[in-house]
């Protein structure tokens, strides 16, 4: 659970996925049920849906992303996004380094480190996501893929971390509040020793893979897990609603 020093994130990542009319038809219904709340709630649309989003979360406490963006700042890159485009476009987050994108796309660490300098640089909070597949998990080396994800990123207060493992992303297969709890004080503990224990203490570290509102709460209650990013299960507004309620301080 997050603390008083750290605000629940929960943010949608809704991937290739939704015309601007069902994306329109989403937020109403997301905003039908509120958004006074502890919790941050954030919408990570892809890039042609950015507009519509913004137009329909006007005037409501929901923040608005984007799924990734260019290291560059502006220029002959063809299909490629900036950081200032992203902010132009109401944007307040941007996902750096999803594994979709490692995997599909060929990112490093060194380029995830430098979309999320250029995030920064914008004044965008980069949320980056890092994570080990199963077999480097069978292989016990688990916090080495961490400490090496970590390693080349800025060190800033704004950065979000977001503990991904590439076996429980879009599988169904969700880390247990044990593992996953391992994950986020290892993630902590690095973040201390290199900004700092009050830095460290006011980042948030968010979990992703198969989050959905059955296996949710048990991992909210954990001390170091400061949100949730959702695939799958935040396609559906409600379903998304009840996610970010097990987050809801009593
Ligand atoms: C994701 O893509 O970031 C993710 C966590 O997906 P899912 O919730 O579907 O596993």
């Amino acid at each position: 659970m997050a603390t008083l020093e750290r605000r629940p994130l929960v943010a949608a990542n809704w991937k290739m996925q939704l015309t601007r009319a069902e994306a329109a038809t989403y937020c109403r219904a997301l905003l039908a049920g509120g958004t006074a709340s502890a919790v941050e709630i954030l919408l990570l649309p892809s890039y042609p849906l950015l507009g519509t989003v913004t137009e329909a979360l006007a005037g409501s406490a929901i923040a608005l992303g984007a799924q990734d963006l260019s290291p560059e700042p502006g220029g002959a890159f063809t299909g490629d996004v900036s950081a200032a485009q992203l902010v132009d476009a109401g944007c307040r987050y941007v996902i750096c380094g999803h594994s979709e994108r490692r995997r599909l796309h060929g990112e490093d660490d060194a380029l995830v480190a430098a979309k999320a300098r250029a995030a920064l640089a914008s004044g965008l909070a980069p949320i980056v996501c890092v994570g080990e597949s199963r077999e480097e998990r069978h292989g016990g080396r688990t916090f080495d893929v961490l400490a090496r994800q970590l390693e080349p990123l800025p060190v800033d207060p704004r950065l979000v971390l977001a503990y991904e493992p590439l076996w429980a992303i879009g599988t169904g297969e969700t880390a247990t509040p044990d593992t996953a709890a391992d994950a986020h004080s290892y993630l902590r503990s690095r973040l201390e020793r290199r900004a700092g224990a009050e830095q460290a203490a006011r980042q948030r570290i968010l979990y992703g893979g198969s989050v959905t509102p059955e296996n949710a709460p048990a991992l909210a209650g954990e001390h170091d897990i400061d949100g949730f990013l959702v695939g799958g299960a935040s396609l559906d507004p409600m379903r998304f609603r009840a996610i970010i309620s097990s987050f809801a301080v009593p």
